[in-house]
């Protein structure tokens, strides 16, 4: 990764010593290990946390930070799983049950846009042309919007379904028009979870070879982690480790995206996790994967304020401006459907930083006046 500019080390008054030692690291560039993002995690001195990611960030970015003017697309919610997590699946026949034909999908999208972020259920009938078609409609009436699609989890249930290669998947994706993959599939990596959350899902051995495999065939993809339910922080931080080792090895992820987990109607834990606990998350995270060029503040789980906040603990990207979300929203997310341009450009100007209109490759379409 490129530093952007040289910035001044601050001065940290820390409350917790704890934090010294890993301060010393973050100057010298040297990699944090595992036990010191778990002191990260379990710190109660957030504002010393969050000067160091912020230092960390603007080593890479300055002031700037990134959104894209985009619209989410989730084609059809029907699904053939049933991750107990999710609220936004159904089955075939549910009274909300949907399914998008192409007329309604091109009707959702501008030529203005600079991305398309598309996911969905895996559904039952649906042939592999129906979804490589979403790709090459999109693409062949909207060429100059950058299409981001499918999970790792989506990959998985095509080659799997489909009796084809992911290489063989990936393939056909990029000659429709598919330019990157998003980091969605990847929950937490830790088979306790796995086994009593989404037994039916790709393994995160499997997520990790699918990214792998984007990654040598030129596809830039990004990564989650879903936090903030029956996970414990040690498992939030194998997590990262396992992404950090792939980005060592083959490089290709933009972004690393902490997914706070909303209760909705599935309440495996009583309460939504705290605004410090995403700061920390998200601090932590930019401490530890030193490898990734952007964390993000995925504002539509985490609300518009604190995702503000987030900008000043080493986010360094917003997301965008979405349009219409239905995963969080099936899970009751309390942010609004989409946001303007002119809503994001206030939101990082309240952060005291510069906001930067990126694409799907985050190449870089306008620098706004801070
Ligand atoms: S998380 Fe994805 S794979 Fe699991 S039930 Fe929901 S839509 Fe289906």
């Amino acid at each position: 990764m490129t530093t952007e500019t040289e910035v001044k080390v601050p001065e940290i008054i820390f409350k917790d010593d704890a934090l010294t030692p890993i301060w010393e690291k973050v100057k010298r560039e040297e990699r944090i290990s595992f036990e010191d993002g778990l002191v990260c995690l379990q710190t109660d001195d957030i504002v010393s946390l969050g000067q160091m990611a912020d230092y960390a960030k603007r080593r890479l970015w300055g002031d700037k930070v990134y959104f894209v003017f985009n619209r989410q697309i989730n084609p059809t919610n029907i699904c053939v799983l049933s991750c107990t997590f999710c609220d936004f699946a159904k089955k075939k026949g549910d009274e909300d049950a949907y399914e998008m034909g192409m007329e309604e999908i091109l009707g959702k999208l501008d030529p203005e846009m600079h991305e398309v972020h598309i996911v969905g259920g895996h559904h039952p009938d649906w042939p592999f042309e129906r979804y490589e078609g979403i790709i090459r409609g999109i693409h062949e009436a909207y060429p100059s919007i950058r299409i981001k699609a499918w999970t790792a989890a989506e990959i998985d249930y095509f080659s799997k379904r489909f009796r084809m290669s992911e290489e063989e998947v990936f393939s056909r994706m990029k000659d429709a028009g598919m330019v990157s993959m998003p980091g969605g599939g990847a929950e937490v990596f830790s088979n306790r979870v796995r086994k009593q959350l989404f037994p039916g899902k790709n393994s995160a051995e499997r997520w990790l070879e699918i990214h792998r495999m984007a990654h040598t065939m030129g596809i830039k993809s990004n990564a989650t982690l879903l936090y903030g339910h029956i996970e414990t922080l040690e498992e939030r931080l194998q997590h990262m480790i396992l992404l950090r080792e792939l980005q060592d090895e083959a490089p290709g992820f933009f972004a690393f995206i902490p997914l706070e987990y909303q209760v909705g109607t599935t309440n495996l834990v009583p309460r939504q996790a705290s605004a410090l606990e995403d700061l920390r998350t998200i601090a932590t995270s930019r401490l530890m994967l030193d490898n990734f060029p952007h964390i993000k503040a995925y504002w539509v789980m985490i609300g518009e304020e604190t995702a503000s906040i987030a900008l000043n603990f080493g986010a360094s990207d917003l997301d965008g401006t979405i349009g219409e979300e239905r995963i969080a929203h099936a899970a009751k997310a309390a942010s609004p459907v989409g946001l303007a341009r002119a809503r994001m450009l206030r939101l990082i100007g309240d952060a005291g930083k510069i906001p930067v209109e990126r694409d799907a490759l985050y190449n870089e379409i306008h620098v706004y006046d801070s």
